[in-house]
C-alpha cells in the first residue's frame, strides 16, 4: 500500500513537480484539493510565510449548481494544478488523493450564518463550523466529495466531516475565563433547529449546557465533570456524521473513486505538544460526533493522526482504532516528522514500526510545506 505525503497546492512554488516531491520516500501524494484559511510558515516554500483561502483549487464546473453553498474559488483554479499533477503521478505510476476541508469553511459561514453551529446560548458564534445536521451544509459536503473525486483522484480524504470544537471556532479568540474542560466541551455543542430536529431531549441537554457553562461565566469554579446528559446528547449524534459519511462515501464511489475519513480526534488531543494524555484517541471521538467503528461500515479507508512525541502513544492509539474498525477498512496513520511530535529520524522510525505493527496498513506523513527540509529528510525510506 502507498505511503502518501500530505501537500497543499500553495506550497508547490508555483511549478507542479510531482517527482520532487515524492523524492521524500513517499510513495503517493496527497494533496489539498479544498483547503481553509490559515497563515502558515513555509520554510522552504516560494513565500516564507504562507497565506491561504478557502476554497478549491480546481474550476468548480456545474457540480454545486443549484446549491446554497458553492465553494470559492481559489486564484489559482483556473491553472488548474490538480490536472496537471494528475498528469505526471499517472505516468509516474503513483497514486494521487485529493484531500478536502469539509466543514469547516470561514467563508462560507460567515456568508451563511444560519448554517453554522449554535451554541446552547442560541449565539451563532462558531464562522468556521457548519453544522452537519444542517441539510444545506450535508448536500454541500456531498457534491464536494464528488467534485473532488471527479478531478481523477484515486481517492478523497475528507477532513472536518464532523463537528466543530469550542477550541476552533475562528482564528482569532480570546477568552479571559478558564472554563474547564466541560464547560469548554459543553460551549462547542451545537443546539441548532437541525440539530435540535435530529437529536434526542435536546432541550434538556441544551438546558444543561447553559446552566453550566454560565455557572462558570458567573464566577465560579471551572467545569470539570461533565453532565451525563451532555454526554448522552454529545453520543447521540454520531448517526448525522454517519449518514453523511455514508452519502459522500456514495458519492465519490459514483465517480470511480473511494473515500478515506479523517478522523481528527488525534490533534484535538496532540497538536500542540505532541503529549496526547487519558485514554486512546478513539475513546474520545464521540465528542466531534464521530463514532470510528459505525463510520467504518460506511466508508472504505480510515485515517488517524498520530500526533505523538511517544511510539508507545502511537502504538496504543492505533491499536484501539484497530480493534474498532471493520476488518475490511483500510488503517492510514498520520505521523509528523518534525516538531512538536519528531526530532531524530530514528525516532519517526520508531513510530512508523509501532504504527505498522499495531494495525496500520499504511503511514502517511504531514505535511510537506509546513516542514523543513531536514525534517522532511527523516522520512524512512
Ligand atoms: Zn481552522
Ligand atoms: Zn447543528
Amino acid at each position: 500500500m502507498d505511503s502518501s505525503l500530505y501537500v497543499l497546492v500553495e506550497d508547490l512554488r508555483g511549478d507542479v513537480d510531482a517527482a520532487r516531491i515524492l523524492s521524500h520516500g513517499v510513495s503517493s501524494i496527497t494533496i489539498g484539493a479544498a483547503y481553509h484559511r490559515a497563515r502558515d510558515v513555509t520554510p522552504h516554500g516560494r513565500t516564507r510565510v504562507t497565506f491561504r483561502h478557502d476554497g478549491i483549487h480546481f474550476p468548480p464546473g456545474d457540480h454545486f449548481d443549484g446549491l446554497r453553498l458553492v465553494p470559492p474559488v481559489q486564484r489559482d483554479a483556473d491553472q488548474e494544478p490538480l490536472r496537471a499533477l494528475r498528469e505526471q503521478t499517472r505516468e509516474l505510476g503513483v497514486p494521487l488523493h485529493g484531500w478536502g476541508v469539509f466543514l469547516h469553511n470561514t467563508t462560507l459561514g460567515l456568508a451563511f450564518p444560519d448554517v453554522t453551529q449554535q451554541n446552547c446560548f442560541g449565539d451563532r458564534a462558531a464562522p468556521a463550523d457548519l453544522c452537519p445536521s444542517n441539510p444545506d451544509v450535508r448536500a454541500y459536503a456531498v457534491a464536494l466529495g464528488r467534485a473532488i473525486a471527479r478531478q481523477g483522484m484515486d481517492s478523497v480524504v475528507t477532513e472536518s466531516l464532523h463537528f466543530g470544537t469550542f477550541g476552533h471556532g475562528y482564528h482569532h479568540e480570546r477568552s479571559f475565563v478558564d472554563l474547564g474542560p466541560a464547560a469548554e466541551f459543553a460551549l462547542g455543542l451545537c443546539f441548532c433547529p437541525h440539530c435540535e430536529a435530529r437529536v434526542p431531549a435536546a432541550g434538556e441537554a441544551r438546558a444543561a449546557a447553559s446552566g453550566l457553562v454560565a455557572s462558570v461565566l458567573d464566577g465560579g469554579p471551572p467545569a470539570v465533570a461533565l453532565p451525563a446528559v451532555l454526554e448522552d446528547y454529545a453520543r447521540a449524534r454520531t448517526p448525522i456524521v454517519t449518514s453523511l459519511a455514508a452519502d459522500v462515501a456514495g458519492a465519490v464511489a459514483a465517480e470511480g473513486s473511494r473515500l478515506t475519513f479523517l478522523d481528527l480526534t488525534g490533534a484535538v488531543k496532540g497538536y500542540a505538544d505532541g503529549r496526547p494524555t487519558g485514554a486512546p484517541a478513539a475513546d474520545s471521538a464521540w465528542q466531534i460526533g464521530v463514532d470510528p467503528a459505525a463510520v467504518s461500515d460506511v466508508v472504505p479507508s480510515y485515517a488517524v493522526l498520530c500526533y505523538a512525541r511517544d511510539e508507545a502513544r502511537v502504538a496504543e492509539d492505533v491499536a484501539a482504532y484497530r480493534a474498532a474498525l471493520g476488518p475490511e477498512t483500510t488503517l492510514r496513520a498520520l505521523l509528523r516528522p518534525g516538531i512538536p511530535d519528531t526530532e531524530s529520524a530514528e525516532q519517526l522510525a520508531a513510530k512508523v514500526k509501532a504504527a505498522r505493527t499495531s494495525g496500520a496498513d499504511t503511514v502517511d506523513y504531514y505535511q510537506y510545506g509546513l516542514v523543513p527540509l531536514p525534517a522532511l529528510a527523516r522520512i524512512p525510506r
